[in-house]
């Protein structure tokens, strides 16, 4: 067949990772072709994922620092609650995001291709769209296809009252009862968005914590907030059955602690994610992939076919935005011919729930399990002045330590904006920095910042005050 389009790059995906990676190759002056099912420029994290949750736990947020602001004195009365306007709001901001990425597309020269790609070769891409198709021929190729919900292989299939998280963003409407599978950041995340907007929400997480990344203390304020205002988190258990053939989901759990038999208005499963690598006709290519698909790179994002790259999801964990970017970046250098690789230290993670939860680094569960010395400096957000005046004392900020450099290994962060408070000692960390280094550098008061060089300066023993 004859190639319609021929690309110095093309680029399978158009995630944060495929853009991020079109853009750069664009700007170092290659010819640059994206292909993107999906109708829009964005991948999950725009279209269904980073951006319209934050925007409906943003609306959570209101609404629950509105409740709280009683105990100050402040009375509000019930909030109305339009959700076809919420919807409408969410959608407007992800347009104005995906609207920006194709005019940076356009600017850049970027040819977007819609449909769906997949190898007919190791330098081709069939892309088909409405029963038509296309041939890309490619010198080089950049795979970002991420990736998307794991399935409860229990779960019925095809019920509409059984959400992943895109359905679950999608606001159809209010259950009274949901029952969120999984308590990682995905599911607790939807699960602040629900139970603010006044579904009773019930968590069931199979581990014996939520969150199962952070360390213990890090997730306790979180654990207890949500225990507390949530029907019920049940830990080490797993859903056994759904019935579903009753007006309502019946379901049943297994598990040391498990709950007696249940009944909710609508499920979310967000048991985690699985690369889109099955359907790329990657052995078309050549391109391997492990046991659980993920496609298999080096620290230049290259796959075992040295012209063809991979990034984001689609590579492994962990399965984050700002992950994707960075392989992006270094994917498209390397394919323009630049000297780069991927040399990130640490990789941060938040969960955006209420209170926010965020680590970077070692964490001391980590070093614990692999016999890694360290010295811990903590700060609890009783003593400081901007928490408590915000009203959430519950927060902790721990930093671990080299005990002999007094480097700085790696953070936890739970509280209100832990989130923004963690790109910090990403940083110390990047930079080497040690806790004198962080304990003498001079933090705005009253900031919840300063509870990081306080936990640096508890771990020095230089600690003087605690307000
Ligand atoms: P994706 O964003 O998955 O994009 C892949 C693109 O490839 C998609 O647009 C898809 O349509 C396209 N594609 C796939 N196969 C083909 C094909 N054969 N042909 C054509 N196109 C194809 N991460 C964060 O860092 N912060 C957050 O706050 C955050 N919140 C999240 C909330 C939710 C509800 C979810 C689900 C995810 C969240 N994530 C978050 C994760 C984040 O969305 C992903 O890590 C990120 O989108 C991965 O980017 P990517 O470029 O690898 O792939």
């Amino acid at each position: 067949r004859a190639v319609d389009i021929e690309a110095d790059i093309v680029v399978l995906g158009a995630g944060p990772g495929g853009y991020t990676a079109a853009f750069r190759a664009a700007d170092l002056g290659k010819k640059v072709v994206v292909v993107e099912r999906g109708p829009a420029l964005g991948g999950v994290c725009l279209n269904v994922g980073c951006i319209p949750s934050k925007a409906l736990l943003h609306a959570a947020k209101v609404l629950e620092d509105a409740d709280e602001m009683t105990e100050a004195g402040l009375g509000f009365t019930r909030p109305q609650l339009d959700l076809d306007k919420l919807r409408r709001w969410k959608s407007g901001i992800v347009s104005k995001l995906t609207g920006g990425l194709a005019a940076l597309a356009r600017q850049r020269k970027v040819i977007v291709v819609t449909g769906f790609g997949r190898f007919v070769s190791p330098n081709e891409i069939e892309v088909t769209h409405e029963g038509a198709t296309k041939r890309v021929a490619f010198t080089q190729a950049i795979i970002a296809a991420g990736s998307e919900p794991a399935r409860l292989p229990i779960a019925p299939k095809h019920d509409s009252r059984i959400l992943d998280s895109t359905g679950a963003l999608d606001l159809q409407d209010v259950p009274p009862r949901l029952l969120v599978v999984g308590g990682g950041i995905i599911g607790l995340e939807m699960a602040t968005v629900y139970h603010a907007l006044g579904s009773r929400v019930t968590v069931v997480e199979a581990m014996d914590q939520l969150i199962s990344g952070a360390d213990r203390d890090i997730v306790a304020p979180l654990m207890k907030r949500i225990s507390t205002r949530y029907d019920a988190v049940h830990l080490g258990t797993k859903v056994r059955n759904i019935a579903s053939a009753a007006a309502e989901l019946t379901v049943t759990f297994e598990g040391a602690n498990a709950p007696e038999e249940q009944s909710f208005d609508k499920i979310l499963v967000a048991v985690g994610r699985v690369p889109n690598s099955g359907t790329l006709g990657l052995a078309a290519a050549g391109v391997a992939v492990d046991q659980r698909g993920f496609i298999r790179v080096d620290k230049q994002m290259r796959t075992n076919v040295p012209h063809i790259f991979a990034i984001g999801d689609v590579v492994g964990q962990p399965m984050l935005a700002h992950k994707a970017v960075h392989e992006g970046k270094v994917a498209a250098e390397v394919a323009a011919g630049l000297k780069a690789a991927f040399d990130a230290r640490v990789i941060p993670s938040v969960a955006y729930t209420d209170p926010e939860v965020a680590w970077v680094g070692l964490t001391e569960a980590e070093a614990n399990a692999n016999g890694v010395a360290y010295g811990k400096g903590s700060f609890p957000w009783e003593a400081s002045g901007r928490a408590l005046s915000q009203g959430r004392s519950e927060g902790l900020t721990k930093v671990l330590f080299d005990p002999e450099t007094h480097r700085t290994l790696g953070c936890g962060i739970v509280g209100a904006h832990a989130g923004e408070l963690i790109g910090e000692m990403v940083l110390a960390i990047e930079m080497g920095a040690d806790a004198a280094d962080i304990a003498g550098t001079i933090h705005p008061h009253p900031t919840l910042s300063e509870t990081i060089a306080q936990s640096a300066e508890m771990f020095e023993g230089t600690i003087t005050d605690l307000i």
